[in-house]
């Protein structure tokens, strides 16, 4: 079987975080420890560059909040740069407190070989770290030619939003600065669909955001499960680093020991599951479940794919009525799954040519 290959590395470096959002996917904050060491993380990176070639283009660092790791973030960093990867830090700014510190940092990250910061934002993270210290650390970046963006945690209820941050005149200066001299990093800001961890949280989303039986039932696959592989802060490989991954047991391959790496994405293979997330996707999964056992509603409530994979596995109905029928759909999924693997290999090599 022809495999499709990751073109990301996802490091959860540490579930430790200098905040503890309410609705975080993992449940980070000061108090947990989790965390990977220098050497495990470099092992794995080095392995993966042997085991998958230049087919990886990239490697993000992220968290918890990985800046806690210090000086063994940038030499993880240089790592990565080294070994030809495009490096992207996913972080809270916490670390950018006055503009100097935020200016020592990124220098040194620059010099490692950083190429793209992420800054969380919005009501939850501004409860942990002001937006004036998010200024800091994309300003910083920007300066030393880092290309970054703010992520706007995107709900109804929240009181800051992403206008909030193109109506700010900080903002507005540094991204002119970087538009208007090619010596700086671009600074850009997206919404990033916000979804509640907690049966009570005040997370909702407009009608429009919630997906239908019938809009699931047209779902694409998700395209994150099979072309990403990381490591958590276990030390386990995870073949996904979906918001509910933690949840799903199915997403983790292994403990990581150096020399396992190829048995380990061969094994993702022969999880029929896998395949038809990657070419079907949750939503129309669990649409397809709903249809067979009329004890399965399809939920009203899913904005985001990882709500329904979170479904899909730990809903012992929805489990069991898969289980009974998968078999009637795998040569139709397998014919798919050629289908898509060709034409992203098509998409890769464009990519590739610009
Ligand atoms: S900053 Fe990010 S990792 Fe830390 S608690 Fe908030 S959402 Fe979680
Ligand atoms: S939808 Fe499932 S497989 Fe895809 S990223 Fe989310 S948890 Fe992972």
């Amino acid at each position: 079987m022809q495999k499709v290959y990751p073109n990301i590395l996802t490091i959860i470096t540490t579930y430790h975080c200098t905040a503890a959002c309410e609705e975080c996917c993992f449940e980070c904050s000061p108090k947990l420890k989790a965390r990977l060491s220098f050497q495990q993380i470099s092992e794995f990176l080095k392995e993966s560059r042997e085991a998958l070639g230049s087919k990886v283009k990239g490697v993000v660092f992220t968290g918890g909040e990985c800046f806690t790791l210090g000086d063994d973030l940038v030499r993880a960093v240089g790592v990565a740069h080294n070994l030809g990867y495009n490096v992207r830090c996913v972080s809270n700014g916490s670390w950018a407190k006055t503009p100097e510190k935020a200016s020592h940092i990124m220098k040194a990250m620059r010099d490692a070989g950083l190429n793209e910061l992420n800054i969380s934002t919005g009501d939850n993270h501004q409860a942990w770290v002001p937006f004036d210290i998010v200024l800091n650390a994309i300003g910083a970046a920007s300066a030393n030619s880092i290309n970054s963006i703010i992520v706007v945690e995107g709900y109804r209820e929240s009181n800051f939003k992403i206008g909030d941050v193109y109506n700010n005149r900080r903002f507005q200066n540094l991204q002119r600065r970087a538009t208007d001299s090619e010596n700086f990093g671009s600074v850009g800001v997206m919404n990033n669909i916000w979804i509640p961890m907690h049966l009570h949280a005040n997370v909702t989303q407009q009608q429009k955001y919630y997906v239908t039986a019938e809009q699931a039932n047209l779902a694409k696959g998700c395209d994150n499960v099979l072309t990403t592989l990381g490591l958590n802060p276990y030390g386990q490989v995870i073949d996904c680093c979906g918001l509910t991954m933690e949840y799903i047991d199915s997403m983790k391959l292994g403990t990581y020991r150096n020399g396992t790496l190829k048995e380990m994405f061969n094994k993702q293979f022969n999880d029929f599951m896998k395949i038809w997330l990657w070419v079907d996707g949750p939503e129309k999964i669990l649409y397809f479940a709903s249809t067979l056992n009329h004890q399965i509603n399809f939920p009203v409530t899913i904005s985001h794919p990882c709500q329904a994979c979170v479904e899909l596995y730990k809903n012992p109905i929805v489990r069991e009525t898969l289980q009974k029928n998968y078999e009637k759909v795998v040569p139709e999924i397998m014919l798919k799954y050629s289908i898509k693997l060709e034409r992203t290999n098509a998409e890769r090599k464009i990519e590739l040519s610009y």
